[in-house]
């Protein structure tokens, strides 16, 4: 994340002279020395030349879609400049773009402001100039208005660049499946070619034995090593433990995560996905070994699930350095009964141990499904706070994301009889709405589920992608919600054949 960067474009004209010229390029300089220090702006920021004909907007663009550090460009017009000398660099660019409208004054200068002021700090007038542009261009960008010194407006500068952070991981990004999706499951099914098209991501299949085989040849060593690092880490049950009755089942789930591990990084994969179904000489489905991949940042998805696979691996990107972990979820059953009812997430086995409130117990459960040895997987349970669920769907004609802002909170009881790790959240505004427009939206039931960041960051790399985002949150009624997915049906059916 270090090596990524955002570049600041100044936009300016030759009427005001050499002089006015440099005070701009020195107030640029300003502007972006507070942002490459803004703690909510986790990437640098650097400063571009300040542009003034259409051959040097031009280049810059041009220099921004080759240069692999730049994730996006930031523009201001800190004085007018004519836009049609932006219409060509707009045209050529292929990075995110923030539209940032500020000035570097923050307060008008009454008793001094003359007319050479007047000329300098023009923002207000060309940045206008500059946004009506970008609208009859339709294009695609974040609008952040206020000083730039301002908290909040380094905030949302920060959210965007985090959606940027993800659009450029998903554009390099490459998924592997381990076996197809889960027979006759329709939601987790999509068009992968669509997908690559729209978001980038390279979703490939390899036969299930091709890593078995590689699980086959991790050497006892390694296997003895990662297994005492599973009883170091976590509270293991002693039946695991080092001399206990099934440590080979320990042992055996080590062995997978290494092979797991040894061919994701040969295939320079950061995604994968696994099924139940199709497990071939497996002699567990991977637990342990997946919620460990996802702690390290691996995007994952089960029953074949490559959507949420890459949903998991974005959102993890997007929040990187921040408190709060990042899960493959599913909405698994109802708290009907609770003052404000709830949803208990969960999986089979693969929640992510990013999202642990204490220590992880390890332990070994059968798993009531398919036919292999009993599993061995990380339990705990989620901490209170704010969340978001993320669903990514294929409507047939193009991709829809859904998205609920959420409220983990504490399981009213203990639940000592659940194999699983868990989180217990009250959607916003209320379950009952809550539901209602997901099932509206044709919304999945595997999510990515983030404790890291809300919702501006999945509206802005929605904006970025150009692709649907439908939000549940505070002030959402079903009615309003479903005329939403009406009109924006018509909206994308539009656009989708301009
Ligand atoms: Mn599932």
């Amino acid at each position: 994340m270090q090596a990524k960067q955002l570049w600041f474009v100044t936009g300016s004209q030759h009427l005001y002279g050499e002089e006015a010229i440099a005070q701009v390029a020195q107030n640029s300089a300003d502007i972006v020395a507070g942002l490459d220090a803004a703690g909510p702006i986790p990437v640098e920021v650097v400063a571009k030349p300040v542009l003034t004909t259409p051959d040097e907007i031009r280049r810059v663009m041009l220099e921004a879609n080759a240069e692999e550090s730049c994730i996006g460009v930031i523009t201001w017009m800190h004085t007018f400049s004519p836009a049609k000398m932006w219409i060509a660099g707009l045209g050529a660019l292929q990075k995110p773009l923030l539209h940032l409208h500020t000035q570097h004054n923050r307060d008008l200068p009454w008793a001094d402001i003359d007319m050479d002021f007047m000329n300098l700090n023009q923002a207000a007038h060309g940045d206008r100039e500059f946004g009506y542009l970008l609208t009859r261009m339709r294009h695609r960008r974040k609008t952040v208005v206020g000083h730039w010194a301002d908290e909040a407006v380094q905030t949302r500068i920060g959210n965007w660049a985090r959606a940027a952070l993800g659009w450029d991981e998903v554009q390099n990004l490459k998924l592997i499946r381990f076996g197809d999706n889960m027979r006759q499951v329709a939601v987790t099914e999509g068009d992968k070619v669509e997908a690559q098209i729209k978001l980038g991501v390279e979703v490939n299949t390899y036969g299930v034995n091709e890593l078995a085989e590689r699980v086959g040849q991790i050497e006892d060593k390694a296997i003895d090593e990662l297994a005492a690092e599973y009883e170091a880490l976590y509270d293991v049950v002693p039946e695991l433990r080092s001399g206990g009755a099934r440590h080979d089942s320990l042992r055996e789930a080590a062995r997978i995560e290494l092979g797991l591990r040894s061919f994701l990084e040969e295939h320079g994969a950061k995604a994968f996905t696994d099924t139940f179904e199709d497990l071939g000489a497996l002699r567990q489905l991977p637990g342990i070994a997946v919620q460990r991949l996802m702690a390290e940042g691996y995007g994952f998805g089960g029953e074949g699930d490559w959507k949420t696979a890459v949903l998991v691996r974005l959102m993890k990107v997007m929040s990187t350095g921040l408190e709060g972990g990042t899960s493959f979820m599913e909405d698994y059953t109802y708290n009907l009964g609770a003052e404000s009812p709830q949803i208990l997430g969960a999986h089979m086995l693969e929640v992510c141990p990013s999202i642990a409130a204490a220590k992880p117990t390890c332990e070994i459960h059968p798993l009531g499904i398919g036919n292999r040895e009993d599993p061995v997987r990380l339990v705990f349970t989620a901490p209170p706070g704010p969340a978001i669920a993320v669903g990514l769907m294929d409507l047939g004609t193009r991709l829809r994301l859904v998205a609920n802002e959420v409220d983990t909170v504490e399981p009213e009881e203990d639940l000592p009889n659940l194999p699983v790790a868990r989180a217990v959240w009250e959607p916003r505004p209320d379950l009952a709405t809550s539901a209602e427009a997901w099932l509206t939206a044709g919304g999945p039931h595997h999510t990515s589920f983030t404790q890291a960041f809300g919702r501006e960051v999945m509206e802005d790399f929605a904006e970025i992608a150009g692709i649907e985002l439908v939000t549940i949150g505070e002030g959402t009624t079903a009615q309003e919600f479903k005329q939403q997915l009406r009109w924006n049906q018509v909206y994308h059916h539009l656009e989708g054949s301009l």
